[in-house]
């Protein structure tokens, strides 16, 4: 990761000093991971029940630059788990909506929202890769087929990417690092990416618990904060599974397919 070289990344103003004092307290966090928090930029790829937790979190902690994308509108029904949305939104672009709302949750930082569905053709775009590579990718979708076209646009780019799910009383974390050649979602989930029941399992028709979405998208900001600020993946090979019924949580290890159509060669 590179700290950006601009003068006003180098340091912190005393007005982010009194705001992240707590943090910077913080035992394994200092001025030099909050100057790392500062200068990253994050694609946040909807801004739905999990991107709304993650995002809010993540601009509290002090990200430097967020940017989300999303294609949907507010409905009535979104406003059970998508934290940053009021009744009055309805009808408004998820992606504005949530830019506006973290630019007045913190005004340090910068949001900005694009309408918009992410593919393989629009990434170099919409990504703004011209410009420099995001430090990192957060994958806050609900269904496969979007995932695997992330993936590939991770795979493609070589930027990070840390995929949450949720669904129900349950979900998944998983951040993988292309350039380390530590596996890809694929690598993880390839046969349930080709699975098409699985793939019609969503939020919309197997319904999920409000807190579930809450818990992973913090879960998800949780591991953000420390692959940005500390620049250490939590983890590495490693999926995060949650299970808010049973109230447990537990890793499983995976290792990358060798034969893996999208990772493999990169
Ligand atoms: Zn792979």
């Amino acid at each position: 990761m590179n700290m950006a070289q601009s003068s006003d990344t180098e340091q912190l103003l005393d007005s982010e000093l009194l705001c992240y004092a707590r943090q910077i307290l913080l035992d394994g966090w200092d001025m030099d991971a909050q100057l790392r928090l500062k200068s990253s930029r994050v694609v946040i790829i909807g801004a739905g029940g999990l991107g709304c937790p993650a995002s809010e979190t993540l601009v509290r902690a002090g990200l430097g630059q967020v940017h989300l994308l999303d294609d949907d509108v507010i409905e009535a029904s979104n406003l059970q788990r998508q934290t940053l949305f009021l009744p009055e939104d309805i009808g408004k672009p998820k992606a504005l909506t949530a830019a506006t709302i973290l630019e007045r949750i913190n005004p340090l930082i910068a949001a900005r929202g694009t309408v918009a569905r992410l593919s393989e053709d629009n990434a170099y775009e919409l990504l703004d890769i011209a410009s420099g590579k995001p430090n990192l990718i957060l994958d806050c979708t609900d269904n496969f087929a979007t995932r695997d076209v992330i993936n590939r646009i991770s795979v493609r780019y070589q930027i990070p990417l840390l995929s949450a799910s949720a669904i129900a009383m349950q979900g998944q974390l998983a951040l993988f690092e292309p350039h380390l050649n530590t596996g890809c979602y694929h690598c993880v989930f390839g046969s349930v990416v080709i699975d098409e029941a699985a793939d019609e399992r969503t939020c919309a028709n197997s319904g999920v618990l409000a807190s579930t979405t809450a818990v992973m998208g913090n879960l998800q900001a949780n591991a953000a904060l420390q692959y940005l600020g500390l620049t250490k993946n939590p983890l590495t090979n490693k999926l995060l599974l949650w299970d808010g019924k049973q109230m447990q949580q537990r890793l499983m290890g995976y290792r990358k397919d060798p034969q893996c159509p999208v990772c493999n060669g990169h």
